[in-house]
């Protein structure tokens, strides 16, 4: 049967257009911006001709400081240069988080002291209270895990903590900060506490180092038991702020200055007793180092440090003398090998410290330093050290020492690897010579010197390395 076509009709839709009336053209404003209902608008009459003052706790830096100002911040450049280290510089804001995550809740400086608001945007941002968490987000942000380890690196600038404003304590200062990432090796806080001494020697101040092991996190949390019980034994003898402290963290207890938890913290437990034999070796060892180097030292077995991220050295300068009260830690710093990882980077130990500028300027007055000793510019291209054997190492790093007090800028390679490994990684520091020190020149007192260029190599006595070094590097700059 023939089918049927069906006839398909296609209606057509026929969509009227809106007739477009001609509107009265309106003025279009800029959107209003949300006024912050925190942000009070002064009455412009009522404000006229009135004078501002500073923000409590903030100060002016004036002229006739200018000289002390500058030339303590070219101590600490020429100090940090010849130590190799390189500078950085991070933003003064940052986000809050980081600093709660690295400095820790339940500290004075998170809890209490820190300047912390929503930005425009609704960001939690901090003013940074201190340098390292931002040292670390910078290292992990740059991926400086990549590059030839330690990574060195030093700054000077400001810090802002909202504490109660008293002398030598603001809520604006500065601090020169050292930090040294990727050795998990004790010559490395040796050689930190050795920038930081010699810093103020360099000044003509006299500083009282004081030092101590808060061992790895799982001999802390051993002793930190021992300590909370011994404390709560205690707990009706302390001050208030002690007990206050005893919640939050316990181990700040043994930071007190009030008498009353002074005569109970005399029978304290102590931290040492209950370092591993791995943190007590550690230990052992850096002083051993500044034994090498000369740098005096006192065991404080209270010095804790209080902020969450140490392990292992800590360690603060003191004013030895400082009969008249106001505040006597001139600086301090110690390890933190979990930090880094804490952050969100690949595992790295570091060690690092922070000098108060202002106290330091205080204390200059206070002990009639006027004029700076400071060093001369040091050349920048370094000599690199290389060190066969750990009698080597021991003799090596009392060279350095040496060759530093002659301004010189010196590199040294801390991992136990090959002469070769080491002349590599001095060539990627651009190295100009290279002291090779071995057991034999140990034993014969010489050292011997490599030309990096054209790779020839001299012997010299180790007690005029100092001289010979500087007569090469000037026949270099000369010719070069
Ligand atoms: P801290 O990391 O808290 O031990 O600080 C290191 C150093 O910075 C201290 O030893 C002081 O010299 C300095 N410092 C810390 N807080 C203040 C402050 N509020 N005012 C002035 N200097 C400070």
């Amino acid at each position: 049967m023939p089918v049927k076509k069906k006839s398909v009709s296609v209606k057509k839709k026929v969509v009227k257009r809106k007739e477009i009336k001609p509107v009265k053209a309106k003025k279009v404003l800029p959107p209003k911006k949300k006024e912050r209902e925190d942000v009070e608008v002064p009455d412009k009459k009522k404000v006229a001709g009135q004078q501002y003052t500073l923000v409590r706790g903030m100060r002016d830096i004036l002229p006739k400081d200018e000289d002390k100002w500058f030339s303590l911040q070219h101590v600490a450049e020429d100090i940090a240069r010849a130590y190799g280290f390189g500078y950085i510089e991070t933003p003064i804001v940052e986000s809050a988080n980081l600093f709660i995550r690295s400095v820790g809740k339940g500290t004075d400086i998170v809890d209490k002291e820190m300047y912390v608001f929503d930005d425009r945007d609704g960001n939690k941002v901090a003013l940074r209270p201190e340098l390292t968490a931002s040292v670390c987000r910078a290292y992990i942000n740059h991926g400086m895990h990549n590059q030839v380890q330690p990574v060195k690196l030093w700054y000077s600038g400001p810090m802002f903590r909202h504490d109660r404003p008293q002398a030598g304590r603001y809520r604006e200062f500065h601090q020169f900060d050292c930090e040294s990432f990727g050795v998990h090796d004790p010559v490395i806080d040796a050689e930190l506490i050795a920038v930081g001494y010699n810093f103020f020697r360099d000044l003509g101040i006299n500083v009282e180092v004081q030092i101590n092991s808060i061992g790895n996190l799982e001999d802390r949390q051993r002793y930190l038991v021992e300590l909370t019980g011994f404390l709560r034994s205690r707990r009706g003898q302390l001050s208030e702020e002690s007990k206050k402290r005893l919640l939050k963290n316990p181990l700040r207890v043994l930071d007190s200055k009030e008498p009353e938890d002074q005569a109970v913290l005399e029978d304290a437990p102590q931290i040492l007793d209950w370092l591993s034999d791995e943190s007590k070796s550690f230990f052992m060892k850096t002083l051993e180092y500044l034994d090498e180097m000369s740098i005096p030292y006192v065991l404080n077995s209270r010095l804790v440090r209080g902020l969450d991220y140490y392990t292992d050295t800590v360690f603060e300068f003191f004013v030895p003398d400082n009969t008249e009260g106001g505040q006597s830690a001139l600086g301090g710093g110690g390890r933190y090998n979990l930090l880094v990882e804490q952050l969100g980077g690949v595992p790295t130990p570091a060690c690092g410290f922070a000098i108060g500028i202002e106290r330091v300027m205080i204390e200059m007055e206070r002990q009639k330093k006027e004029g700076m000793i400071g060093r001369k510019d040091t050349q920048k291209l370094p000599v690199f050290f290389a060190q066969l054997g750990e009698q080597a190492r021991r003799r090596t790093l009392f060279l350095l020492e040496e060759m530093r007090r002659e301004n010189t800028t010196v590199h040294f390679n801390l991992a136990k690897t090959s002469l070769k490994a080491q002349l590599e990684i001095a060539n990627k520091l651009g190295a100009t010579h290279t002291v090779i020190i071995g057991q034999k020149e140990v034993q014969d007192g010489t050292a011997i010197i490599r030309d990096m260029e054209s790779g020839i190599q001299e012997i010299v006595d180790q007690r005029k390395l100092a001289g010979e070094l500087k007569k090469l590097r000037r026949i270099d700059v000369v010719s070069g």
